[in-house]
């Protein structure tokens, strides 16, 4: 909080949930780069609600940069990845994705309970895209740095609290372009090398910096045997019974965001597919 200018602001720094996704594939430097902010902007913006379940960043298009996931739950387990066609361009500028698609998902799996808003993509870069989607969706003013490299995902939001009784209106207007020349000062090295409370008092020291709990974040994945025997059953008996007899009785299903991998023959394939998904979830062992 800059109790001064009435501002309160998330900071994120991922370390090693970062490297752990970025090192699930060989990723591009752009898309790296890419990828890393949108981890730290899903943090971010968990960070800035109350959340119940997980909040995900989403960009699909048709171009070089064919998907893009990026999730924080409410206990601060991270995970993401992204899809490519080579060549990838040295700078990937999002508003000339052909197609591109962003949306930003909050949701319970287990309850089924979605909220999904579409972010306006006429922006080169994540941070101005999402500043765009919280001055649109009628949110409090945003401004947004984000920035990544091979060891740090860094993420800095900052937001205009709404002025007490109205009258302060102007300094309340004075504080918050004071605020972002403050904030246009921080380059991305210095953001992603330096401590993040000697980050905010470097830039907010006449501010009245005043510093919550920090939370723990990393990496970790949702998924589960349950999870994947459900998308075999949505596949259909005749898709497993023709896998198995491919796969010489043997469906392998390898996570694309831990690696885990999960294996059915041929006895688990009747059991998933004769068995009622309300029935059979919460009686197979894990
Ligand atoms: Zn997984």
């Amino acid at each position: 909080m800059l109790e001064r200018a009435g501002v309160r602001g998330v900071l994120v720094q991922l370390g090693p949930a970062w490297r752990e996704i970025a090192g699930r594939a060989e990723y591009p430097a752009a898309l790296h780069s890419v990828l890393g902010q949108a981890m730290a902007a899903s943090a971010l913006l968990t960070g800035n609600i109350k959340l119940d379940g997980a909040l995900s960043v989403e960009l699909k298009s048709d171009g070089a940069l064919r998907m893009l996931f990026a999730e924080c739950t409410d206990q601060g387990r991270l995970r993401g990845l992204a899809r490519w066609n080579d060549p990838l361009p040295e700078v990937l500028d999002l508003a000339a994705l052909p197609k591109a698609i962003m949306a930003i998902t909050i949701g319970h799996a287990e309850r089924g309970q979605r909220y999904q808003g579409l972010v306006d993509l006429q922006h080169p870069n994540l941070s101005s895209a999402l500043e765009n989607y919280f001055s649109q969706s009628e949110q409090l003013p945003a401004r947004i740095v984000l920035a990544a490299d091979g060891e740090h995902a860094v993420g800095l939001m900052l937001q205009k609290l709404p002025g007490e009784g109205g009258h302060h209106a102007v300094e309340d207007e004075d504080a918050w372009t004071r605020i972002q020349h403050l904030t246009a000062t921080l380059g991305d090295t210095e953001l992603l090398t330096t401590a993040p409370e000697q980050l905010l008092y470097r830039l907010y020291h006449e501010e009245s910096v005043r510093l919550f709990e920090p939370r723990p974040l990393a990496f970790g994945c949702s998924c589960s045997r349950e999870r994947v025997e459900a998308m075999l059953r949505a596949l259909g008996r005749d898709e497993v019974e023709a896998t198995l007899e491919d796969r010489d009785g043997e469906i392998e299903v390898i996570c694309e965001f831990c690696a885990q991998r999960y294996t059915f023959d041929r006895i688990d394939a009747e059991h998933l597919l004769s068995a009622s998904p309300a029935a059979s979830a919460p009686t197979t062992a894990q």
